[in-house]
């Protein structure tokens, strides 16, 4: 007994995932040691950067503007919404897809937003957050052998799920400093292994947006082929300056070999609720359920409930982007004052900012230095790399109220001014 191996986080980068961040000395707990002997499936694997992040802010009392959660309180009409159905009885399980009420909802935003009509009995099932989602798309659509192409920087669950079905990742990049794609050496990574390809907009950490004018080469690229598309979309709602977000639901090509993710966490400020739900068409959405009605079955009853309640109000998406692009641009006067070089930010609630003026440090020491010496906690760019490429640039979230952002601000003026 005592603290083993596996209680200290390595400073090292692993091998297997480009993801994962590890630096942090945990406390003196007694850790219990197993006597059974076993190879670790993932012997490289350290803990995500979210969980390292935030744990090292709440260790350092720093502000943490570094795991993507809102600080603030969803209205109550959504929790009075669940405590009724669950008073009235609603408690057993949904259907395997899907409560039909939070379907129809679903299906009736995604028609008004992008002129798609999908079915709610075939073509629609309710998840648990976006996660599971990717998850199970990934289990069901690939297999041993099977590649399967991600845009870095690359949100830190894909990979993974990837190489635990035996995946293989293939690495395209997006063109540092505004991230865009480049759909010509996209179209060079495809081989008759290429099974699917992942692509998230809005983009998290980068605030970047896939065109219009993308979707089509991406279609293009992919017509003939067997490859299905993972649309990740649990920001769709938060584009700025006008922006309209290019869903693949909106679509035709696209969307015939697509399947498109979306979160309610995001959109209604409710992340640890963790429902989520997946739109695709009938075929592959049959073989997404058989991976998911035996990994998750079904999702919390009451919440579902009262969620198809709460969507029957379209300004509670509607007005999202007017919101965070409030927040972004307050936010935003306040780094513009530091040191910092801000990179655009078209949409999610993260903005990315260049640290070079301050230091030659790399990311993740950075990152750390940040929470500990300036008492703000932040994401380094480079562990959503395979290759720990480093552009010195930091992920901060701003879903905070205002007072969280201007505690930051005051601690960033510890930085010193503009250079
Ligand atoms: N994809 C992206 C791009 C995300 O940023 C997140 C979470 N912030 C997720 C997926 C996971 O969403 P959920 O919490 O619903 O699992
Ligand atoms: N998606 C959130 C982020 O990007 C975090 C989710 C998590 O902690 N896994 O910060």
């Amino acid at each position: 007994m005592g603290g083993g191996r596996g209680a200290h986080f390595s400073l090292s980068r692993p091998a297997f995932s480009p993801i994962i961040f590890a630096s942090y000395s945990p406390s003196t707990a007694k850790i219990m040691e197993t006597s059974v002997r076993i190879a670790s499936r993932f012997p490289e694997m350290g803990t995500t950067i979210f969980t390292v992040m935030s744990r090292m802010a709440a260790e350092c009392g720093a502000v943490n503007l570094s795991q993507g959660f809102p600080d603030f309180q969803a209205e109550p009409a959504l929790f009075d919404a669940v405590h009724r159905y669950m008073l009235a009885g609603r408690n057993q399980y949904a259907p395997m897809a899907g409560m039909p009420e939070l379907r129809a909802a679903i299906v009736d935003k995604v028609a008004a937003l992008y002129g798609a009509r999908f079915d709610a009995e075939s073509e629609v099932t309710v998840t648990a957050g976006a996660t599971q989602a990717i998850f199970t798309a990934i289990a069901a659509f690939v297999r041993p052998g099977d590649e399967v192409i991600v845009f870095e920087p690359v949100y830190d669950s894909y990979v993974p799920a990837i190489e635990t079905v035996g995946g293989k990742a293939v690495y395209a990049q997006l063109r540092f400093p505004d991230y865009t794609p480049d759909w010509e050496s996209v179209q060079q990574l495809i081989t008759p292994r290429t099974r699917m390809i992942i692509v998230n907009s809005p983009h998290n950490p980068t605030g970047s947006l896939l065109s219009a004018v993308d979707l089509d080469k991406l279609a293009k690229m992919l017509r003939g082929t067997n490859i299905v598309v993972l649309s990740d979309e649990v920001y769709e709602h938060i584009l700025f300056d006008g922006e309209q977000h290019a869903s693949l639901c909106g679509h035709a090509e696209l969307a015939a070999r697509s399947i498109v993710v979306s979160s309610f966490g995001k959109t209604y400020h409710i992340t640890g609720w963790k429902i989520g739900y997946v739109v695709g068409p009938a075929d592959l959405m049959a073989e997404f359920r058989k991976v998911h009605q035996f990994n998750v079955f079904t999702v919390h009853a009451p919440s579902q409930l009262a969620l198809a309640d709460y969507m029957q109000d379209h300004s509670r998406h509607l007005g999202l982007a007017a919101f965070y692009q409030e927040k972004r641009d307050f936010f935003r006067n306040i780094l513009a004052a530091t040191p910092f070089e801000l990179l655009p930010c078209r949409g999610t609630y993260f903005q990315l900012a260049r640290y070079d003026r301050i230091s030659d440090l790399p990311d993740r020491e950075f990152a750390e230095w940040m929470t500990r010496e300036i008492g703000v906690a932040v994401i380094p760019v480079s562990v959503f790399t395979h290759d720990g490429r480093d552009d010195k640039v930091v992920r901060f979230c701003f879903a905070k109220k205002e007072e969280t952002l201007l505690a930051a601000g005051e601690r960033l003026r510890r930085l010193g001014d503009r250079a």
